[in-house]
């Protein structure tokens, strides 16, 4: 169980003001905020009212509940995830997994170590049975190009299930709720960032832990995806730009 507080932990206003200097907020406001001013102010103020102490995040989304699964559902993660030691053969802080990527090749051969216990493999391989598209978040700027903006404008992502830092929590959702996406975020348990200084390293790339998802989160992730499993689920993803799409 995730603890119901976290020490020194930023709220949504104190990331906005930490941010407002940095490409992040002016780009957010640019992309985000100029194009869909009221959808923006609503979702900074639904985001700030959400309570993001428990074992998972909702985010809702206008509209009845929209069931996850196939075309506009998303499973993001971050890069963080990504084993140390062995060492991820794709490198770090980027979008890339050599495993996913060589699907259904990978899935047949010998599961090169580093890739065994890795939760990006577990979880994209997840996805794309749901017919997800499946991404590997690095920095806030990319998020906001490669999810929360295609999102606003054209709706490419309408429902989503997240882990990343709870740190993190408030402002994704209000990304999230002002790109109309429904989801569910997942908190890391351990090597996440608490606070701004090392939500900043890390958003540039220098995280020298890994981080992991507390096994009972792990299983209800595990089990959302599985609930969406398609009766015929794709076989391989294609990379557009920095995603994992499905294709049939
Ligand atoms: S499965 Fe994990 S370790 Fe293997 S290439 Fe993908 S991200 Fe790297």
């Amino acid at each position: 169980m995730a603890p119901a507080t976290i020490p020194g932990r930023d709220g949504l206003a104190t990331f906005c003001l930490h941010s407002l200097l940095r490409e992040y907020g002016w780009l957010f406001f640019r992309r985000i905020g100029l194009r869909h001013p009221l959808r923006t102010a609503r979702a900074m103020r639904a985001a700030g009212a959400l309570d993001d102490s428990g074992a998972a995040l909702d985010v809702p989304a206008p509209g009845p509940a929209r069931p996850f699964g196939g075309p506009g559902a998303l499973v993001g993660v971050g890069f963080c995830l990504k084993p140390l030691e062995p060492p991820c053969p794709s490198g770090r802080f980027n979008h890339d997994c050599a495993f996913l990527e060589s699907l259904p090749r990978a899935a047949a051969a010998e599961i090169p170590a580093p890739c065994r216990a890795c939760a990006i493999r577990e979880f994209g391989l997840l996805a794309l049975r749901a017919g997800a598209a499946f991404y590997v978040m690095t920095s806030a700027k990319d998020i906001l190009l490669d999810v929360f903006a295609p999102a606003a404008d054209a709706g490419v992502f309408r429902a989503g299930l997240f882990a990343l830092c709870r740190y993190s929590f408030k402002p994704f959702a209000a990304g999230l709720l002002a790109g109309g996406v429904q989801a569910r975020l997942w908190p890391f348990e351990t090597g996440d960032c608490r606070d701004y200084p090392t939500w900043l390293r890390a958003d540039r790339g220098d995280k020298p832990d890994r981080t992991e998802i507390a096994p009972p989160n792990r299983q209800t992730l595990r089990d959302a995806l599985r609930d969406a499993s398609q009766a015929t689920p794709p076989a391989r993803f294609q990379k557009r730009g920095h995603v994992l799409f499905p294709l049939p």
